[in-house]
């Protein structure tokens, strides 16, 4: 099982995205794996669609920091009713980038299986 980055629920499997993290970038020029969930993932296509401008001192993903982010709405799951709680996350452009990469990388895993 795997923790999702965003919004922490255990998964068996993860969707891989591939960030800048400005952390590491030394080590790892071309960019580090963060695993988040499905529904993280569908959440940040949805914000990327419709860009939501808020505030925030670094990227919940990537860790950079001043540059312009977007608002993404995240359900954390809770132990009661109901279950879940939203919660804003800040992420950045280069993100939701990286977001779109690996959904368009699962769609054509996805046809590739079909055939
Ligand atoms: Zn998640
Ligand atoms: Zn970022």
């Amino acid at each position: 099982m795997a923790d999702c980055e965003l919004c922490g629920a255990a998964r068996p499997t993860l969707c891989p995205v591939k960030v800048n993290d400005p952390g590491v970038k030394a080590a790892y020029p071309t960019g580090t794996w963060r695993g988040i969930n499905e529904e993280c993932l569908q959440s940040c296509h949805e914000a990327n669609q419709n860009r939501v401008p808020i505030k925030g001192k670094k990227c919940d993903l990537c860790g950079i920091k001043n540059a312009p982010l977007f608002q993404v709405k995240i359900q954390v799951p809770i132990f009661q009713e109901p279950f879940h709680r939203e919660v804003s996350k800040a992420l950045c452009e280069s993100c939701f980038e990286a977001c779109e990469d690996t959904i368009k990388r699962r769609e054509a895993e996805k046809t590739e299986a079909h055939h």
